[in-house]
């Protein structure tokens, strides 16, 4: 399961491994404004999803848009 971790400063996207990851919603921050957002929860899209491009803040999200 590949998520694209971004970078807060900066556009540097890059591939992390799967243990990098924050994987519930509760491990992740709140947006600040102009930053991305979770396309399911809302709060900040530190990952984007590879098959979808969609802003995801942890891979339970990601699992949720993979379902869909
Ligand atoms: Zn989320």
């Amino acid at each position: 399961m590949n998520v694209k971790k971004k970078h807060r400063q900066g556009n540097a996207i890059q591939l992390i491994a799967h243990d990098d990851v924050k994987e519930r919603c509760w491990d992740q921050i709140k947006a600040l404004p102009g930053e991305p957002r979770c396309v399911i929860c809302g709060l900040y899209g530190e990952y984007k999803c590879d098959e979808t491009e969609y802003d995801i803040c942890c891979l339970e999200c990601k699992q949720t848009l993979s379902v869909k």
